[in-house]
């Protein structure tokens, strides 16, 4: 048994914190915050097991063109952007070229269909259960054109991973879904997927549920680690100080700061999504992808949820294009939508420039290790990566495609 600090509780800390603690350890979760409230608060809520290629840059020339002249609302994207992304964007266009985008490929359709599995025993024992549905979400498409297109890329995901997923036409989504009003040739549907109705409340249960089991939930700041011995210290809030031997970084965005100062740069591509909630005439049932759009709309305890593409801008934008045309998009297919708060929530998915997570010792550093980098899949792959990271703290690594190592 060893002691264990575990830096953020969003839902991969959280997660993390819970494998460790299973496997025997004495493990404290730390954060400057409350358990998910940052990125882990905002997501659209998909357990993506359908999600087995992870997403590349589109490199298409149209596409490239479309992202150029703003006309897609999946990215946007400013010269000052670029500028500061730069070096992980260049990174992540070579990683989407055909060859290498099939090497991360290899690695996540191992993850990606463990999802659902690993996190049905934390959703059982944390008693979450009112806050997940499975019943898949449907993908929007408003040609025939765009439909096809997409076809013979779902049954490929059928024929190749054994993904559930039905191709349905205009009749057969209107019974689906019968709050859409406007009339759409079909959609896809990706019936193996859970959907979860308040993703920082599951957080939070994960969180009980890790106390409950005998972990210490801690207020302090990360950047304030530092060696003690062979170990580990850290200052909290409260003026104590904590030791261990281990510590894991799951800072998700915030993880390339922290571990600047032990010696690691991580490129980290930084894709700023936004949602707010919005009460509707006719409230859908599934979770909702506007493939042509770039938005999601999840039905949540808080009302009914856009949440947008990538925006690449550090700052947030107070309105942003991409949730107005969002907002315009899910008023087409529902009716009329009133905000149901104030303010738009940002947060940016930590992604790797290779897509893949970052999982592992921190090479040259003895006892730091990495859980980071989820990217679109935080949310999905939380659980698989807490048990990954508990095997290889005890010496077994299956996944040596997720090693730190590979920044070094
Ligand atoms: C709009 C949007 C939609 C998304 N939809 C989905 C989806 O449907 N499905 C899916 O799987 N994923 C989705 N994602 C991605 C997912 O939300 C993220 O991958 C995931 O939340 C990352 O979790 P995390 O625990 O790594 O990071 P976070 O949730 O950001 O947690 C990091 C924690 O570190 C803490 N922290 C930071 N700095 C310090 C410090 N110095 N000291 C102490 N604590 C610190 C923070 O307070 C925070 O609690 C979406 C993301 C966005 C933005």
């Amino acid at each position: 048994m060893a002691e264990i600090l575990v830096l953020g509780a969003g839902i991969v800390g959280v997660c993390a914190g819970l494998a460790l603690q299973e496997r025997g350890h004495a493990v404290s979760l730390i954060d400057r915050d409350q358990p998910g409230h940052a990125t882990s608060f905002g997501n659209a809520g998909i357990i993506q097991s359908e999600a087995v290629e992870p997403y590349a840059m589109p490199l298409a020339r149209r596409d490239l063109l479309a992202i150029a002249a703003g006309r897609s609302n999946d990215v946007r994207w400013c010269w000052r952007a670029l500028l500061e992304q730069g070096k992980a964007l260049a990174a992540y266009a070579r990683h989407s070229r055909p060859t290498a985008h099939t090497r991360a490929i290899a690695t996540y359709r191992r993850l990606i269909p463990q999802a659902c599995t690993a996190h049905a025993p934390l959703i059982r024992a944390a008693g979450a259960e009112d806050l997940i549905r499975r019943q898949g979400y449907l993908e929007l498409y408003r040609s025939t054109q765009a439909l096809d297109g997409v076809q013979t890329m779902a049954m490929r995901f059928r024929a190749e991973y054994g993904v559930g997923v039905a191709l349905l036409d205009g009749a057969a989504l209107r019974r689906a879904e019968p709050a859409i009003r406007a009339d759409l040739p079909g959609a896809l549907h990706w019936a193996d997927c859970w959907t979860v109705t308040d993703p920082a409340a599951l957080t939070l249960r994960y969180a009980d549920l890790f106390v409950r089991r005998g972990g210490q939930l801690l207020r302090g700041d990360a950047a304030a680690l530092d060696r003690a011995g062979s170990g580990w210290r850290l200052s909290l809030t409260d003026g104590e100080s904590v030791q261990a031997e281990h510590v894991v970084i799951a800072l998700g965005p915030w993880s390339p700061a922290v571990l600047a100062r032990f010696g690691l740069s991580v490129p980290m591509v930084l894709k700023r999504g936004y949602h707010r909630h919005y009460t509707a005439t006719a409230a859908p049932d599934h979770v909702l992808v506007d493939a042509e759009n770039g938005i999601v709309l999840a039905p949540m305890r808080a009302g009914l949820r856009i949440c947008t593409g990538a925006d690449l801008a550090a700052r947030p934008d107070a309105d942003p294009p991409q949730l107005r045309r969002g907002e315009a998009a899910a008023t087409q297919l529902l009716g009329p939508l009133s905000p149901a708060e104030p303010g738009i929530w940002s947060g940016r998915r930590p992604c790797m420039p290779d897509m893949l997570p970052v999982i592992g010792a921190v090479p040259g550093q003895p006892g730091l290790w990495a859980n980071f980098g989820h990217g679109h899949h935080g949310l999905t792959l939380a659980a698989v990566s807490g048990g990954i990271l508990a095997d290889m703290v005890e010496g077994q690594d299956a996944y040596p495609t997720l090693s730190p190592a590979r920044l070094a």
